[in-house]
């Protein structure tokens, strides 16, 4: 949800790092029917950057579900909670795989699971065969 161009060579960049792969789903781009968008983590009606500390590779159902939210309900406490920050976190502190399904390891992770949707059906099918693919990059 950029109102900022993003030029070619930051784009490339950021596609480079994420290997090409959406940083809050894992889709690989390949198998997407649509071309991963940045997304700026931090929107910039938020006072967000157009510069790669602020910049995600996502597909364009998880650049949907998030839009410019920086902060959703986390389920299971009712607080408001950040959400995860590709740039700032690790994703390994805050997401497991099993199976095909992310499981939360901090609120954030779990706020994030139910506002990008991150563990619907349909995607848990499509994950399972990104993984058997050998395609998908999973974050440390
Ligand atoms: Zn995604």
């Amino acid at each position: 949800m950029s109102k900022t161009y993003v030029p070619a060579s930051l784009r490339r960049n950021v596609v480079e790092r994420a290997g090409s792969c959406c940083e809050y789903c894992l889709r690989p781009e390949l198998f997407s029917l649509s071309v991963h968008e940045v997304d700026h983590v931090i929107a910039e009606k938020h006072g967000g950057t157009t510069t790669e500390d602020n910049l995600a590779l996502a597909c364009k159902l998880c650049n949907t579900f998030k839009g410019s939210d920086i902060a959703s309900i986390d389920p299971e406490t009712d607080e408001i909670t950040a959400l995860y920050h590709p740039r700032r976190d690790r994703w390994s502190e805050h997401f497991q795989l099993e199976n095909a399904a992310f499981i939360p390891l901090s609120d954030r992770a779990r706020t994030t699971i139910r506002l990008l949707q991150l563990n619907r059906s349909r995607i848990l099918k499509e994950r399972s065969l990104w993984l058997d693919s050998g395609l998908i990059k999973i974050p440390i």
